[in-house]
């Protein structure tokens, strides 16, 4: 397509494509339904945007916030594309359809709410349509982290234009969800292409907290470049603003709770900084291009793997090398589990299985990047030498027979009980139930002594990470990947356990 090229250049002033960008729009230029999976920062909006230019007819675009809409619509806008929303925050909507209807626009924005009304649908049947392109796709699925059942409503809409392509774009979507995506809006399997979702240039730490405040401001010291911190409550993010203002570096808070106009001034006082910290909530990012954010923290663990990989993906967007470091505790994992009982019974099981990945993720002593890209389907190096395992390994145990008793104690319990259960089961605490199911006369009921059973955990841990053991839909525990050839004896189990930050910290000083 050398008329892509043109366009590109032309319209967007970019010498060539990015990635799988070019794959992207050639399919969309055959008229071929493509499901993009590409990080954040890789240029998705331009695969639609450039076959918006292109072809005849208006491209439809589904984005789930009305915010996120009038970003992009600013920058097609200034890259001289004719855009428009059609939003209910928009006064102008009759002057809008009259301009779809006479073929003015390149592009349309629209809510998914928007797509069962019938006049909408009428009003598509007016004027040619080139392509519907659904933004954040993980939304139509309720294995996506962020399932919206309005865009459910958009498949009737898809499949009364059969003809026009289908181009599904997200940023956060592991095998399951991709494959949910697919069916739900019609798109062909091998309509599937995966951008590469490593970024080297951004090191990974994840610590446990002790002191969020000092810890913190040990990251801003470390850090003087722009920065984000991401906190879990808008509270948390007027407190911790505060509190890191007093040090004298510029810092500001950003949540959904503050002034529009106040998080306007924010935000733009952030893109132009050189050196500036906003403690905000994840309502800040989405949308916003500053390329030199020099650290994202979290001050407390993200939603889900996905949520964590693009939350820290607004780091080092230039390219240069840049920082994530999550602060954790054990009180934000019982939170989320207490939080899973108030879920859609239908939707729990996934949820918990997110939840435990991000636990393996937080808890492994492995590489942090390998397990980020391993559950995005990629098959990644074991080691990257750019994370806090790869760069300060901690010492490593051989957990092997404290693993073949767990696992063992799993599988004769019926692969459906958690954690909790079988560790009681091994170390021969009899409680009702397991009394009631007879499993204190288990040949594996109370075979772990007490040095052992500190190990329970991080062995547990370990095999979760390593997909030895897999979660059950019910909470429970399963034999999964190598489990067998550990237990035949076939497969060792090395795990690290690291050592407490104090201890870690007065070495490091005595060296
Ligand atoms: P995403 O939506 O995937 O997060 P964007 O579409 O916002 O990413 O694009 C991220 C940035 O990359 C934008 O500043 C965009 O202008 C830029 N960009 C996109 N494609 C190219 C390209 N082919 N060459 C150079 N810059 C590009
Ligand atoms: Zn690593």
């Amino acid at each position: 397509f050398p008329d892509a090229r043109t366009a590109l250049h032309d319209t967007f002033g970019f010498s060539a494509f990015r990635g799988v960008q070019e794959q992207v729009v050639a399919r969309v230029l055959h008229g071929q339904s493509t499901l993009a999976v590409m990080p954040t920062g890789a240029g998705k909006s331009l695969t639609y945007q450039l076959p918006a230019v292109m072809l005849r007819g208006t491209c439809i675009v589904v984005s789930p916030l009305i915010a996120l809409m009038h970003d992009q619509l600013r920058s097609a806008s200034a890259n001289g594309i004719r855009a428009a929303t059609l939003t209910s925050a928009d006064s102008d909507r009759m002057a809008t359809m009259d301009a779809f209807r006479a073929g003015e626009l390149d592009l349309l924005y629209i809510a998914p709410e928007r797509a069962s009304q019938p006049h909408f649908r009428e009003l598509l049947s007016s004027a040619p349509i080139a392509l519907f392109a659904i933004d954040e796709a993980h939304c139509v699925s309720e294995w996506g982290h962020d399932f919206r059942p309005d865009y459910r409503l958009l498949r009737p809409l898809l499949d009364a234009f059969p003809d026009v392509p289908r181009l599904a774009l997200t940023a956060t979507a592991d095998r399951h969800t991709r494959a949910d995506i697919l069916s739900q809006l019609g798109i062909p399997e091998d309509g599937l292409i995966v951008a590469g979702f490593d970024r080297p240039n951004i090191r990974y730490a994840i610590r446990p907290r002790d002191n969020a405040l000092r810890q913190l401001k040990g990251i801003l010291q470390e850090h003087p470049g722009p920065g984000v911190i991401y906190a879990p409550t808008r509270a948390k993010v007027e407190q911790l603003a505060e509190a890191l203002a007093a040090t004298g570096r510029r810092v500001l808070p950003y949540h959904a709770g503050l002034d529009p106009a106040v998080r306007a001034r924010n935000q733009a006082a952030f893109v132009a900084s050189e050196d500036m910290v906003m403690v905000a909530t994840v309502a800040f990012g989405m949308g916003i291009d500053k390329p030199d954010v020099r650290f994202v923290a979290h001050a407390g663990v993200p939603k889900s793997i996905e949520a964590y990989y693009q939350e820290t993906g607004r780091a080092g967007r230039d390219g240069d090398p840049s920082m994530a470091v999550m602060l954790w505790g054990a009180d934000d994992f019982a939170r989320a589990r207490q939080r899973l009982t108030e879920v859609d019974e239908h939707r729990r099981a996934s949820e918990r299985q997110r939840l435990d990945a991000l636990a393996a993720l937080v808890e492994t002593a492995q590489c942090r990047r390998a397990i980020l890209l391993r559950h995005f389907g990629e098959h990644p190096p074991e080691t990257c030498g750019n994370c806090d395992n790869c760069l300060e390994p901690v010492a490593v145990t051989d957990a092997t027979e404290v693993a073949r008793k767990l696992l063992s104690a799993v599988y004769r319990t019926g692969q459906s009980f958690g954690l909790g259960y079988i560790e009681k089961v091994l170390t021969g605490q009899s409680d009702d139930r397991i009394l009631q199911r007879g499993h204190d006369s288990l040949s594996v009921f109370g075979i772990v002594g007490p040095e052992e059973a500190a190990l329970l955990k991080p062995v547990a841990r370990a095999l979760q990470a390593r997909g030895s053991l897999l979660p059950t839909e019910h909470g429970g525990l399963a034999l999964g990947g190598n489990a067998r050839e550990i237990l035949k004896g076939q497969a060792a189990v090395e795990i690290t356990i690291p050592p407490p930050r104090e201890r870690r910290r007065k070495q490091r000083d005595s060296m």
